[in-house]
């Protein structure tokens, strides 16, 4: 069943669906480069920039970044890690003895110092998607109930958003903290405000994440979208346009009334 109304929940994602934070990952990731590996290879990071981000689509979570820019300094084929993501990833933490707790919490502590000792420079790396803050701001003068939930840490959202004079509810922002799958956190949300799944809507960019909600048995009428600004890949989008149960949505429609979200 498909509400084609509009949602009185509307979850969000945040980084490739709220805010492009491509530039601040790359550099954020150099930094936390620089603290795990002290090898010839420091001078001429800035150099994989744009395979970074071209690549950025494979990771789920932020520790997996540097182990990425690790993969490229150590010339893996682009294709390879493209297809093969998971696997080489395993292979460099396995051999150069990594753990993923402290590579994450390296790159924590290099955002944290960032934004403490130079923030302006720190935000100033990201980019709103255009149109998306005035459409929140808009859905939060009417009874739209928003939500953001996202793998990185709630804090630095929070000062993302208030940089941006959004007054967004700081309650509504689950952030890597939680310490759960997202569908957890969507079926937390429909707990706490008594809502059936129809009424609620979530757009995320990454399909894995919007496939694991899709096989939730309580949570297949929850109405899904794609963001296809965000990180993902036109074989992404050609999947989304295969699949009734979930909607390719693009930055124009976004920013458009509710009923057009939802092709028929
Ligand atoms: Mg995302």
């Amino acid at each position: 069943m498909v509400n084609y109304s509009s949602p009185k929940i509307l979850a969000l994602d945040f980084d490739g669906v709220i805010c492009n934070g491509l530039k601040e990952y790359f550099q954020t990731t150099i930094r936390t480069y620089q603290k795990i590996w002290s090898d010839s290879s420091q001078d001429t990071l800035q150099n994989w920039a744009n395979s970074f981000y071209q690549l950025r689509p494979v990771i789920e979570t932020g520790w997996e970044m540097p182990i990425l820019l690790r993969a490229l300094v150590l010339e893996y084929e682009q294709a390879n890690i493209e297809s093969n993501w998971h696997n080489v990833c395993v292979e460099i933490v396995e051999k150069e003895n990594l753990n993923k707790q402290q590579v994450m919490n390296e790159l924590d502590g290099v955002r944290d110092h960032w934004i403490k000792t130079d923030l302006e420079t720190w935000l100033s790396l990201h980019e709103f998607y255009p149109g998306v803050l005035e459409k929140l701001g808009k859905l939060l003068d009417f009874s739209t109930i928003l939500y953001i939930i996202t793998t990185k840490e709630g804090r630095f959202v929070k000062q993302l958003l208030k940089q941006q004079n959004l007054s967004f509810p700081e309650a509504n922002i689950f952030g890597k903290e939680v310490k759960q799958p997202k569908y957890e956190t969507l079926r937390q949300i429909l707990k706490s405000n008594q809502e059936i799944p129809n009424n609620l809507w979530f757009i995320e960019d990454l399909l894995k994440t919007l496939n694991k909600v899709k096989s939730q048995e309580d949570l297949t009428e929850v109405n899904l979208f794609l963001a296809d600004w965000g990180y993902n890949t036109v074989k992404s989008h050609e999947l989304v346009k295969q699949d009734s149960a979930i909607n390719l949505l693009s930055l124009d429609t976004f920013s458009q009334d509710f009923s057009q979200w939802i092709k028929c």
